[in-house]
């Protein structure tokens, strides 16, 4: 919930959005895009959010399909699954999705992935194309924050903004688009000394922590443009738990747009994935990839 003056910069309509795009891209393609997810083991949070990728696929006029595969599968078994989907011309997209059970080392198998399949962008080659400033398919939540930036009309280029949080899904992918995108990036995490005289600095700051309400009104410049990717559960004061962001409610009397939680950046992750799916599948036909 968020109070004060700052515009609400909702996610499904921006999600919306690129779906459509991603649709119109696929429907001229000579055969929709197939998008396989790999899921190993029946963890819930993953068993919904595969289930929520392959439905929205299915909306988007994609193609997926879905193994799931027995928690005791073994590694070798695995990378066996993702040799045969790297070979097959009719898969464009792979996802394997993560956590891994923990007897699977998760950095063998994202290896694994053919780079141009790579739809979850978090194949060291893809990484490496994106920090060159190469074509590169990028992570689907900072790719979707960009996306959700371009939909609301925020100018990047020249802004001065500040990402916290450094991890290789959110806070490093999105520090190399912004900079791909002109921006004067910085990026804070857990040592990073007065984080407060560093977010006040920003002209679109990024929370990506994973830490409730650790962004306050006073860490935040009047107008600034603020993101809030954390998704953090907490019990509120009526003893329920519920869902709430990195930023502060308050932040919305200091900011000139903020990004609700739930509904804001979430939704732009899996549109994401569908236009990820829709690029390594014009990719593949063109061969352009990384050229
Ligand atoms: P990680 O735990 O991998 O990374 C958290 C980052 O925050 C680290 O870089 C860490 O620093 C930094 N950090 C931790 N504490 C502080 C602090 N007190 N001050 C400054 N920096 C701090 O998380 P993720 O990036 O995977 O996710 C972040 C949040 O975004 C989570 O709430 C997650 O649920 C949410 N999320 C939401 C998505 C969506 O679709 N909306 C998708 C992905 C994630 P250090 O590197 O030094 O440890």
């Amino acid at each position: 919930m968020t109070t004060g003056t700052a515009t609400r910069l909702a996610g499904p309509p921006a999600a919306e959005a690129v779906i459509a795009t991603a649709s119109a891209q696929a429907a001229g393609l000579p055969t929709p895009p197939h998008l396989v997810i790999v899921r190993v083991g029946d963890d819930p949070a993953s068993v919904s959010y595969v289930r929520g990728k392959a439905k929205k696929a299915g909306e988007a006029g994609l193609r997926s399909t879905v193994h799931a595969l027995p928690e005791a599968t073994p590694q070798a078994d695995l990378l066996a699954l993702v040799a045969t989907l790297n070979a097959d011309p009719d898969v464009h997209g792979i996802l394997v999705q993560l956590p891994l059970p923990a007897h699977i080392a998760e950095e063998p198998v994202l290896e694994a992935i053919d780079p141009d399949k790579d739809v979850d962008g978090l194949h060291p080659v893809n990484v490496g194309r994106l920090w060159s400033g190469r074509p590169a398919l990028a992570p689907c939540t900072p790719a979707g924050i960009m996306a959700m930036l371009a939909h609301y009309g925020v100018a990047v280029a020249g802004r001065r903004v500040v990402i916290v949080g450094r991890s290789r899904l959110v806070g490093r992918p999105l520090a190399g688009l912004m900079l791909a995108a002109d921006a004067t990036v910085t990026v804070a995490h857990s040592r990073t000394r007065d984080l407060a005289a560093i977010t006040r600095s920003a002209d679109i700051l990024v929370a990506a922590v994973g830490r409730a309400h650790l962004i306050t009104p006073d860490m935040v410049a009047p107008g600034a443009v603020v993101i809030d990717v954390g998704i953090n559960r907490v019990v509120g004061e009526d003893g329920k738990s519920h869902l709430t962001g990195d930023v502060h409610p308050h932040v919305a009397a200091v900011a000139s747009a903020l990004t609700p939680v739930p509904g804001g950046v979430g939704p732009m992750t899996v549109a994401q994935l569908m236009a990820n799916t829709v690029q390594a599948a014009e990719r593949q036909r063109s061969g352009a990839l990384g050229e």
